[in-house]
């Protein structure tokens, strides 16, 4: 997300039909196939829409910025629902096919977009403060790529007093998960490889979190909130934190791993709409995050497993989430004392 695009001749910027691999490489959202996954995800786009459509009354004569707007469709919606005048703005060379698509659906004399770093752009028209923001940006794990710097940058500068932003709460959760059969599949597989050790492919394999959808039938403990951000008020340096929580297990089984899923919240709707990427709710692009133990822990029904977690993003590249956990466990049928530092890259 941080990637800016790649300048050819002096300053102009590369057309999104002239851009090379190495183009891509360095901006990755100017390829259509990015927008097109999360356009698909109907639980996110759908979301967005319903709380943008359906909530015509906090839009009706307002100024609203749409942060990271890629293809414009924030902008459409709030252009919908009645705004006086939307700006999107985005770093990536898609801008050149929103600017085309809010002409081709009529809606340029409402939506003007902006080609550039949020935090170097000035408004257009002179315009000095938005009354609502809206932006979608959540990551892996909720912090991996994060936009959120961008987005209380934005908020600081821009969003007049009282004003909206969508969505407007975020919540990781952690639990615990039976997971043997991929864990063979993806880690202990290096133990014989067509005859051969290769076991000390483990150690790297271990350190970085998978992203893949669980089976809510192989949730062993209920779900611990780890971290809830309020929009309006958060800080950059609240993206940095330790904390500790229990998970108590919900049944005997065997835990190789713990699993991280996040929720999102529009919170000034009429009705409350969430965005939930937990394992027993629908599908979604950002599947959960699961970091697997090298050991395994065998639980009985009712323990508490201590979970210590440190949080750290890397605010230079924005890659880069440094995940250290450490698992504290001492039950009638096993113990464990392990503490790993994952990095999702
Ligand atoms: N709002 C669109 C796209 C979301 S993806 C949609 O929901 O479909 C996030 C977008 O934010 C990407 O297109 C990326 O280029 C842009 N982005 C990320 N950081 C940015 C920044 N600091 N300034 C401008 N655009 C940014």
């Amino acid at each position: 997300m941080t990637n800016e695009v790649e300048m050819k001749n002096g300053n102009s910027p590369v057309g999104v039909g002239e851009m090379t691999s190495a183009d891509y490489y360095k901006d990755h959202y100017a390829h259509f196939a990015i927008h097109e996954e999360m356009l698909k995800d109907d639980v996110r786009t759908r979301a967005y829409m319903n709380s943008i459509i359906r909530n015509k009354h906090l839009f009706r004569n307002k100024v609203v910025l749409d942060i990271g707007c890629g293809t414009g469709m924030m902008s459409l919606f709030a252009a919908s629902a009645g705004a006086k005048k939307v700006i999107g703005i985005d770093m990536s060379a898609i801008v050149e096919r929103a600017k085309d698509i809010v002409k081709e659906n009529d809606l340029d004399d409402v939506i003007t977009i902006i080609k550039g770093k949020v935090e170097e752009v000035e408004l257009p028209d002179g315009i000095e403060k938005v009354d609502v923001i809206i932006s979608e940006w959540m990551g892996y794990c909720l912090f991996y790529e994060t936009m959120l710097p961008t987005v209380i940058y934005a908020r600081d500068r821009w969003l007049v007093e009282g004003g909206i932003i969508m969505p407007d709460s975020a919540s990781l959760y952690f639990s615990a998960v039976e997971d043997r059969n991929y864990k063979e599949q993806k880690v202990n597989f290096w133990d014989n490889v067509y005859g051969f050790d290769m076991s000390v492919m483990k150690e790297i394999v271990v350190k970085e979190p998978l992203i893949d959808s669980c089976d809510p039938k192989q949730l062993v403990s209920k779900r611990a909130l780890v971290k809830t951000v309020d929009l309006y008020t958060v800080k950059l340096e609240d993206l940095t934190f330790e904390t500790e929580f229990s998970l108590k297990a919900m049944r005997n089984d065997y835990i190789h791993g713990l699993i991280a899923y996040f929720t999102v919240e529009f919170t000034k709707c009429k009705q409350k709409i969430k965005i939930s990427t937990a394992p027993h709710e629908e599908y979604t692009h950002w599947k959960q995050t699961i970091f697997y133990l090298k050991d395994v822990i065998t639980v009985c029904k009712g323990e508490d497993m201590k979970i210590n977690v440190k949080m750290t993003p890397n605010l230079e590249n924005k890659k880069d989430l440094l995940i250290k956990l450490k698992v504290d466990f001492d039950g009638k049928r096993g113990s464990l004392n392990e503490e790993n530092t994952y990095v999702l890259k």
